[in-house]
């Protein structure tokens, strides 16, 4: 008998879990953070039912906080075993767990500071998810795997790890106990991202967990994005103009400098001055360098003939506060790509403190804003905004570029699931709200008349294929 119950991402679209339990093991397949708004925040804990039991081992199909953000409350809470893991998402899952340990404490120390003048005492649900120690600690654990070849990972379980062609080191994990295989789709990618590798479906499965974050839709072109960006950066260039981006640190900086260099190569705009801003993506970037084994070919081909640094000879690496502020003093035409990706924090906001109200400047919108953030405001078409307290008229153009993502569509969430339907198996959709959940359900009964079910949070699924 073996039971999978989805800890998170079961309705919505973070909080990635599943608690596989079989005769002889326990295994969590990611243990992911809830991220959004406050009440999400609450649910950042360790359900009872994990709490109680010995978890034998853990696998990690990628390294964005939603699916690795939990890891370090099971180790605080005593976990040892091992966390399989390829190495690019060893290395990138260190580098995000450090990021939210530094914000919690700093979040935490200000809570702190606060309290104490009001002479108040900091409630227990002010202190930090987690710290760095313990985020140490949980990048002690991790063992790397190799992609496509069999793991042992609990008595009875082995798992292979195919490409998931959504981030750096990302994969989809076919489990095999007994006779019966599970798939995880992890995140699934678009094809054609740059640097990664196309997505590799599986070619059976009795049991698939489907990510379903964008069932319901496909993205805009890939081409008619990268048409709106060479004209928004040809417009900017003409007048001198500076542009700014904020921007994702892992793998939407990287993609955006991939483009940069490809418009600076094929003439479509000239060699301007491009600051990477931000420590978290240089960081990153520099563990993208160390992984060029997993580019496809194409990127592969650019990196061994070394034609990023010919073509980027004109990027920075801003590491430090300093060098940051030291663009204030450059006129333009420049581009700056800088974190947060949301505009909610970082050092985008000074970069549009100084310039949301110059009329020559743009801000080029790159990802998902969520309700709230400063981000969505520009996107919504606000006049003005506050920015670190100040209101400011909004000159600056702001234009929203859609086509970037690193999601697979509808249409290619089909094509990932295609191989597999031959076998019939029970299908689950996850990671995605329950409007695409609902249209992918019904794309995949018309398209392949196989039926899939929805699960919610804390649900047992038996797996009973024969
Ligand atoms: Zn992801």
């Amino acid at each position: 008998m073996i039971t999978i119950t989805p800890y998170g991402a079961a309705g919505d679209v973070t909080g990635s879990a599943y608690l596989v339990e079989t005769e002889n093991a326990n295994v969590l397949v990611d243990f992911g953070m809830f991220q959004g708004d406050k009440d999400d925040e609450g649910r950042n804990v360790i359900p009872g039912r994990i709490h109680r039991m010995k978890i034998d081992a853990v696998i990690l199909t990628h390294a964005h906080l939603d699916h690795c953000g939990r890891l370090p409350l099971l180790v605080r809470e005593g976990y040892r075993g091992a966390i399989r893991a390829t190495a690019a998402t060893k290395d990138l899952a260190g580098i995000i767990l450090r990021d939210a340990a530094h914000i919690q404490e700093g979040d935490y120390k200000r809570r702190l500071r606060h309290a104490q003048k009001r002479g108040h005492k900091v409630s227990r649900s002010d202190e930090p998810l987690f710290d760095s120690e313990d985020v140490d600690r949980t990048m002690n654990l991790f063992r790397e795997v190799g992609y496509n070849h069999t793991t042992n990972i609990a008595s009875g379980i082995t798992a292979v790890f195919r490409e998931a062609g959504h981030m750096l080191g990302s994969t989809s994990v076919e489990l095999y106990v007994g006779e019966r295989k599970i798939v995880f789709s992890g995140d699934v990618g678009p094809p054609n991202l740059p640097f990664l590798k196309d997505p590799d479906p599986p070619t059976s499965a009795d049991v698939v967990f489907l990510e379903s974050t964008y069932g319901d839709r496909d993205h805009k072109s890939l081409t008619a994005t990268l048409d709106e960006f060479a004209n928004v950066l040809s417009t900017a260039i003409k007048v001198g103009g500076k542009v700014f981006i904020p921007s994702f640190a892992i793998g939407r900086s990287q993609q955006i400098l991939f483009h940069l260099a490809e418009f600076i190569r094929e003439g479509r705009i000239p060699r301007i001055p491009i600051f990477l801003d931000s420590p978290m993506a240089i960081s990153a970037s520099l563990v993208y360098d160390d992984h060029t084994k997993l580019y496809d070919t194409e990127s592969s081909e650019l990196s061994k003939q070394k034609q990023w640094d010919a073509d980027l000879e004109t990027l920075r690496y801003c590491e430090t506060a300093d060098e940051s502020r030291a663009i204030n003093d450059l006129s333009g035409p420049f581009v700056v790509i800088a974190g947060a990706g949301m505009c909610n924090a970082g050092r985008i906001l000074h970069h549009l403190r100084k310039n949301i109200d110059d009329p020559t400047a743009h801000i080029v919108i790159v990802g998902y804003q969520s309700r709230g953030s400063l981000g969505r405001y520009l996107v919504d078409g606000a006049q003005t905004v506050t920015i670190m307290g100040e209101r400011k008229q909004v000159q600056a153009r702001i234009h929203t570029l859609g086509g970037f993502s690193a999601h697979a569509g509808q249409t290619d969430l089909l094509t990932w699931l295609a191989p597999m339907v031959h076998s019939k198996p029970q299908i689950y959709l996850t990671h995605g709200e329950d409007d695409a959940r609902t249209i992918l359900q019904q794309q995949i009964q018309e398209r392949f008349n196989c039926s899939s079910y929805l699960p919610v949070y804390a649900e047992h699924l038996a797996v009973d294929k024969e």
